[in-house]
């Protein structure tokens, strides 16, 4: 089946079609069995809902749309994201599924991947309203989420306090509290210490190891941050900590750019207290497109899917790109990335901190026994850097780009437990 066959299918999207591609290429070079090809494009499941959403002035009804799809079921317990955006769609949380089976499997954690999404703006929403829009929408997949089939979590638009009203709608639905079927929620419901920051955390952890591979000293390293929520923000504070000069952050309302660094927790009190960066009184705002191009040895995008385009690659000008964001790389744009020489952490690696947090948050919640912050961190960063250690194995042995062998290595260990299972009845 080629790509263009996909027209006919419901999850087809621009983004499913970068997912696909990608894992075209890959099967192919690694010569994929192509009856496990085949089963590995689609997702398994998907749900599809539409629900009515009463906004706080009484007579205003909308009907909204929500997704989960759950890629692969072969490995456990699916693993993966919710997110609140205005324009998600099947066909996206269909790709970022993939994306999350891959992921899991590079860092070796026992799922397989899923991802779900309302089609909502959460930025126009009051705390009632996002309260209302998540529990319904929890109401609306309840038959095909839970701590043995499938384990949401935070992804864009989604927080801490939205999964825990998620937990709370399942547990009054099952009678009892379940918390082990969400992770990122607050402590005090049964979340993890060091959840929050765990994937901004587990992106700079394999600063080091990125830095030696093409000879940058970290401490002194100028970063650029795209997105300054949860992975942006956190890996913000991480690099600071590791001794770079984080030079830009950028949100929705733009950019802000200082050459000596920019004060992060002052950043992150600003927009504590105002939502958006813009009007931060203490660096340079700049247009939020010119984050990807300004002077710096590493950039993280760390908010969108397809911000690195063919159009801004060749104006990069960092040596190292560490993925926070999902897909934040077309296709089209590595290719130029490799020939300019420029050393990409690809998303399912380097984001991987997250999952692999939220796999520790239920094995917790599961074993109703918690660890202490240090050893979250201490594994965390263990199961990062060896990840990181195998996919540069994988790519110095198959003389390919870390991109390519993080796929190799996840699309590998896929296809080895698919077989072994076989096929019922
Ligand atoms: P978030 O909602 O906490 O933050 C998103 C940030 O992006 C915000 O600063 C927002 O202002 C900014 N943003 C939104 N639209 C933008 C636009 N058009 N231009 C510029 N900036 C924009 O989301 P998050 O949880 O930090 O997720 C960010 C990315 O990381 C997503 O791709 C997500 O799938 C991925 N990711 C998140 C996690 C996690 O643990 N949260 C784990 C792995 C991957």
């Amino acid at each position: 089946m080629t790509v263009s066959d996909l027209d006919m299918h419901e999850w087809d999207s621009p983004m499913y079609r970068e997912a696909i591609g990608q894992f075209d290429r890959v099967a192919d070079l690694m010569g994929l069995d192509d009856n496990v090809a085949d089963r590995l494009r689609f997702p398994q499941k998907a749900t599809v809902v539409s629900f009515p959403f009463r906004h706080d002035t009484y007579e205003n009804v909308d009907t909204l749309f929500g997704y989960r799809v759950q890629h692969l079921t072969t490995m456990g317990p699916t693993k993966g994201g919710i997110r609140f955006a205005p324009d998600v769609n099947l066909g996206e949380v269909a790709a970022l599924a993939m994306l999350m089976t891959w992921k899991c499997a590079i860092v070796g954690v026992p799922f397989g991947g899923a991802k779900g999404g309302v089609r909502v703006d959460p930025m126009a929403l009051s705390r009632a309203e996002l309260q209302r829009v998540t529990r319904r929408f929890t109401m609306e997949i309840i038959n095909v989420i839970g701590p043995d089939t499938d384990i949401p979590a935070p992804d864009m638009g989604t927080n801490e306090q939205v999964m825990a009203w998620l937990m709370d709608t399942y547990s009054q639905h099952m009678g009892h509290a379940v918390p082990a079927v969400v992770t990122g929620k607050p402590p005090a419901l049964g979340g993890s210490v060091a959840r929050r920051e765990a994937t901004g955390r587990g992106l700079m952890f394999l600063l080091p190891q990125a830095a030696h591979h093409v000879g940058l000293e970290v401490a002194g390293a100028r970063v650029a941050i795209h997105g300054f929520g949860n992975v942006g923000r956190y890996a913000a504070v991480a690099a600071e900590e590791m001794g770079c000069r984080v030079v830009a952050v950028s949100d929705i309302s733009g950019a802000i750019y200082d050459e000596d660094g920019i004060d992060v927790a002052s950043a992150a009190k600003w927009v504590d207290e105002h939502r958006l960066l813009e009007g931060y009184p203490s660096a340079e705002h700049i247009d939020g497109a010119k984050l990807f191009t300004v002077p710096c040895d590493v950039l993280v995008p760390a908010a969108l899917q397809g911000v690195i385009t063919s159009e801004n690659a060749g104006d990069v000008q960092a040596k190292v790109i560490i993925e926070g964001a999902n897909n934040p790389t077309n296709i089209d744009a590595d290719d130029t990335l490799k020939e300019r020489g420029i050393f990409v952490v690809p998303d399912i690696l380097a984001n991987a901190g997250g999952v692999t947090v939220s796999y520790f948050e239920w094995v917790q919640d599961v074993q109703k026994y918690f660890w202490t912050e240090n050893e979250i961190v201490g594994r965390l960063r263990q199961i990062m850097t060896s990840a990181f250690d195998d996919v540069l194995g994988v790519a110095t042995t198959e003389n390919v780009d870390m991109r390519t062998a993080a796929l190799i290595k996840g699309i590998r260990r896929i296809a080895d437990a698919k077989l072994v299972r076989g096929i019922f009845p």
